[in-house]
């Protein structure tokens, strides 16, 4: 790069077997990542990053501006938790540093400070057992062949299949109203037939899952609550 970049300000770049043109983008912590097509080569995907510097740090400077406060849980946030927000309180009567959401109890290290990274291990915990088990209760009434169930930390998706029959699952399904949860669950089994998003693959979901539309409109909605 001839421009010079501040620390942090780096640009990784990263070939995509998918990418058809060159495409510059900022994660959210902070890091630009410049993607290289097939047929694409390094230099090219510098010259583009050259020529979109400007945008580069347009979105930089609007990523510094975004509120940050919600990132850090405390006692008295509210997170969403089962489809509401819930505000976190301490557990009443608990013999260690506990606290509640809902009508769930976790353990915590202290109620001060930042209980964010805490409960967000527990809830990893819990969809990892309630989310495969509603995965299985869905998929056994459907008769479709799932060979595994994986919940786990997705960036940017709700989940996914694998043409080997893996439905991966992300784990904020647990934040989510039911309805959603159970949505994402039937729009992922419904892959295991179609492995796209044709309109056949749409006439599935609807007679698998005719509330569909109203999940896609919380998602829409609050899909950023989730941080996603
Ligand atoms: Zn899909």
């Amino acid at each position: 790069m001839t421009s010079p970049a501040p620390a942090g300000d780096e640009i990784v770049f990263q070939r995509s077997l998918r990418a058809r043109n060159y495409r510059l983008t900022l994660r959210r912590d902070g890091v630009a990542v410049a993607t290289i097509p097939l047929r694409g080569s390094e230099r090219e995907a510098r010259r583009f990053v050259e020529q979109h510097l400007d945008w580069l740090a347009r979105a930089r400077s609007r990523q510094s501006h975004k509120p940050r406060g919600a990132d850090v849980w405390t006692i008295g946030t509210h997170v969403l938790w089962r489809g509401a927000p819930t505000e976190i309180r301490p557990a009443p009567d608990a013999l260690r540093p506990s606290v509640r959401l809902g009508a769930d109890t976790f353990r915590v290290p202290q109620l001060a400070g930042d209980l964010r990274p805490t409960l967000e291990s527990h809830f990893l915990r819990l969809a990892k057992i309630e989310l495969s088990g509603r995965a299985w209760e869905l998929a056994s009434q459907t008769g479709l062949g799932v060979r595994q169930i994986v919940v786990r930390n997705q960036r940017s998706r709700w989940g996914s299949c694998s043409a080997s029959g893996t439905i991966s699952l992300n784990w904020r399904l647990i934040q989510t109203p039911d309805s959603v949860r159970d949505y994402i669950i039937h729009h992922e089994l419904v892959h295991l037939q179609e492995m796209n998003h044709s309109p056949r693959f749409w006439t599935r979901v609807e007679q698998s899952y005719p509330a569909w539309r109203d999940a896609e409109r919380w998602l829409k909605q609050n899909g950023s609550l989730l941080g996603l």
